[in-house]
């Protein structure tokens, strides 16, 4: 039986196909979010790479920042429900997962079952999120893909003082134009993103091992200052930024399997 999971973020719209909950068996991401063509074309093309039609999947939930207003699902359910259902499923050693999207921070608590115990969240503040990210990357013309290959070559990260994403951004040109390295800058730069995110993950109980989901998780600049900042390893989820469509996939086939349960 094949489910479908729809992620349809601020930024990325991941689309994930399971057979019987648990086999992947496509995948497809587009770089454009909510109240784009982004959706569709990640629902086109998963069809397209798994090699069937949609008549063929039993049930579809949809999740992510633009979820409310997707359409094709069966259902929708919440960003937190579905990372700790993907990050749960493939990963089961997780117990707490830091989940950095392109508009938010959360981090999750599971129990030994991989239950949600307590969830903390930053939806209010860009500086923390991949948003912050993005906008420096514009501002010193290096891919976002890269930020992470600069940062860990930095032996001294610049300091970035600003809380605010509009001051920090005028503090980076500012260190830019005074001929400060530009690994130095990125490393600097991924280190606050770091240190927000660990203010926010301390006010919960950490438990190893901690893992990252989200788009934020392929930054390997983020994940080493946030393992300095929590003093313990923060490990990579594969398929990390797939995590909200896959968990949105399992729990579709956890519903249709009760479904025939019942019948
Ligand atoms: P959303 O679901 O809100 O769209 P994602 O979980 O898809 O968010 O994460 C998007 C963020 O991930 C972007 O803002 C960007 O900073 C970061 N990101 C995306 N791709 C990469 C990459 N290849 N390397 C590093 N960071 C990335």
């Amino acid at each position: 039986m094949f489910t479908l999971g729809i992620d349809v973020g601020s930024t990325t719209s991941k689309c994930i196909i399971l057979k019987d909950g648990k086999t992947l068996v496509a995948k497809s991401l587009v770089v454009a979010g909510t109240g784009t063509h982004g959706p569709e074309s990640a629902f086109n093309e998963v069809l397209e790479k798994a090699k069937i039609h949609y008549e063929d999947i039993a049930y579809t939930v949809v999740t992510g920042y633009g979820r409310q207003t997707y359409k094709k699902a069966n259902e929708n359910k919440s960003e937190l429900s579905c990372h700790a259902k993907g990050v749960a499923a493939t990963t089961p050693d997780a117990r707490t997962i830091i989940d950095i999207g392109g508009q938010d921070a959360k981090v999750i608590y599971l129990d030994d079952k991989g239950m949600i115990n307590n969830f903390i969240m930053n939806d209010k503040c860009a500086a923390g999120t991949g948003r912050f990210l993005d906008v420096m990357s514009s501002i010193l013309h290096v891919d976002i893909k890269d930020f992470g290959d600069y940062a860990i070559k930095s032996e001294v990260p610049s300091k970035i003082s600003s809380t605010c994403t509009v001051f920090a951004e005028s503090e980076v040109i500012s260190q830019l134009s005074k001929g400060v390295e530009i690994d130095d800058l990125i490393a600097g730069i991924c280190q606050s993103v770091a240190t927000r995110t660990a203010t926010l993950a301390k006010r919960g109980r950490i438990k190893s091992k901690i893992y990252m989901s989200g788009g934020v998780a392929l930054n390997q600049g983020v994940r080493k200052a946030l393992g300095s900042e929590l003093k313990e390893e923060v490990y990579y989820v594969e398929n990390a930024q797939y995590m909200g469509a896959w968990g949105a996939a399992v729990i579709a086939y956890e519903k249709i399997s009760q479904w025939c349960w019942l019948i």
